[in-house]
């Protein structure tokens, strides 16, 4: 079987080209518009139709050329008119986007979900408190963890993205502490980068050794001692993965893993920065440790994209009846977990064609 999530065949034929929207215009839904629809979705607790708009923008991606509304509309679903609501698909949804982009509320939202360490919650109640700017939130005083109160501190570079080199090199810095620490310890890029993308909002490094047992406090190496000028803020986590467990239940809380793990922001030193005046750059870093025996599907959760993760999963549960996570894939008929010693291999135990990294951007 070969798949790719999100780009299942549209459930009605597609219009020919000659009925396609010349112009793309007032009617047609782009994927940019259908993820500003998305987001504004997620800011108003509304999962179910973030989810809808996140589905039809993979879709669209796939899609060959713009199609009018209507006609997108029918080839992405009923879910998706639902979501949008059929006045909003007439009148036009560029107009809807336009209204939800100027919204103060979507304004702001967007604004403080963008610190590091704030979600929507959170947002949102400062919202509704009035506060509109990061300046509102230092003069008001308003109480931050100190996550956030590194997020705000590191605002603009946070939100400034990371090039491949940047990753690389922060790649490399990792790579000689934790060999200095423990040889033969392996630092692997993944994450967007690892999909190819040239650039991203952070660096997500997977940790491991070829011993099982031997990666245990790894990241202290890294996140604690040597390096500490070089690390603006960290947060560490304990692994708290126990296999006689059993399976996490499906749809409950699959999407977090329990790895040995290090949530940080690191001072890189950058050369020849144009129009800076210092010679550094905050970055954000996600360092995640895993035994050797359940690498793969570390690598495979934490390569994303977070769509593909989750439709990956879904496809699993209804398809498979197994449980895919970041640890494991447990087959819930057969009741044993599955091993692998590759991507390939979890790929083979779901019946599924390998999907290369660079194909997981849906
Ligand atoms: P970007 O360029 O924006 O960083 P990305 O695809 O690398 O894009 P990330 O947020 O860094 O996005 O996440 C990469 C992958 O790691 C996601 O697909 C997700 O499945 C996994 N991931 C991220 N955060 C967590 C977490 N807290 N627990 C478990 N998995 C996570
Ligand atoms: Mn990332
Ligand atoms: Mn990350």
């Amino acid at each position: 079987v070969s798949w790719v999530p999100g780009t299942d065949p549209p459930p009605t034929p597609l219009p020919s080209s000659s009925s396609r929207c010349p112009t793309g215009g007032d009617s047609a839904l782009s994927q940019e518009a259908l993820e500003t629809l998305a987001e504004e979705a997620g800011f108003s607790g509304s999962e179910g139709r973030s989810l809808a708009f996140t589905r039809a923008a993979s879709v669209l991606k796939a899609l060959p050329g713009q199609l009018s509304a209507l006609e997108e509309g029918q080839a992405l679903g009923s879910g998706l008119s639902l979501s949008l609501g059929q006045d909003v698909l007439e009148d036009g949804v560029s107009v809807e986007v336009e209204r939800v982009k100027l919204s103060e509320r979507y304004r702001t939202m967007k604004l403080f979900t963008k610190i590091f360490g704030v979600g929507v919650r959170t947002a949102s109640r400062w919202y509704q408190e009035g506060i509109r700017t990061l300046v509102d939130l230092q003069e008001r005083n308003t109480k931050l963890t100190r996550q956030q109160q590194a997020g705000l501190q590191h605002y603009e570079d946070l939100n400034t993205p990371v090039e491949r080199g940047e990753a690389e090199s922060i790649g490399r810095m990792v790579q000689e502490a934790v060999q200095r620490f423990l040889p033969g310890a392996s630092v692997t890029l993944a994450g967007g980068f690892r999909r190819g993308k040239p650039r991203g909002h952070d660096v997500d490094l997977l940790l491991t050794h070829p011993e099982a047992g031997r990666e245990a406090g790894l990241l202290s190496a890294v996140c604690l001692s040597p390096h500490q000028g070089l690390i603006l803020y960290q947060h560490s986590q304990e692994n708290s993965f126990a296999l006689h467990e059993g399976p996490e239940p499906p749809g409950g809380r699959d999407v977090l893993d329990r790895f040995e793990r290090c949530f940080s922001i690191f001072r890189l030193e950058v050369q020849g920065r144009p129009g800076a005046a210092r010679g550094w750059k905050a970055v954000r870093v996600d360092l995640v440790v895993a035994p050797v025996g359940q690498f793969p599907f570390a690598l495979l959760g934490w390569t994303g994209s977070r769509h593909f993760e989750r439709e990956l999963r879904r496809f699993a549960g209804h398809e498979r009846k197994m449980v895919l996570n970041s640890h494991t894939l447990y087959d819930t008929r057969l009741n044993l977990f599955l091993p692998a010693a590759s991507e390939e291999e979890i790929f083979q135990h779901l019946g599924l064609e390998y999907v290369p990294p660079t194909q997981r951007n849906a």
